[in-house]
């Protein structure tokens, strides 16, 4: 059974306060599109300002999943 979103959102802000010294990570909720897994993952903030220009339904380059291993991980707007 999946976790409901109020629980995505409380380890989204646990993760956030854990990184709050980590002035060059963000945090990113991400969510496969094979198998719709959901994830936390810390990512440069230097990769996440080169990639504004895009959409976010394109996938992450290099986040696999974890669950089935397919590299078509896309950021939760
Ligand atoms: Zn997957």
């Amino acid at each position: 059974m999946r976790r409901g979103i109020k629980v995505y959102h409380r380890d989204f802000e646990r993760r956030c306060f854990e990184l709050r010294d980590r002035a060059d990570l963000i945090v990113l909720e991400t969510k496969c599109r094979n198998c719709d897994s959901y994830y936390l993952i810390d990512w440069p903030i230097m990769h996440y300002i080169k990639r504004s220009n895009l959409t976010p339904h394109i996938p992450l380059n290099g986040v696999k999943c974890f669950e089935c291993k397919h590299d078509n991980c896309i950021i939760i707007p």
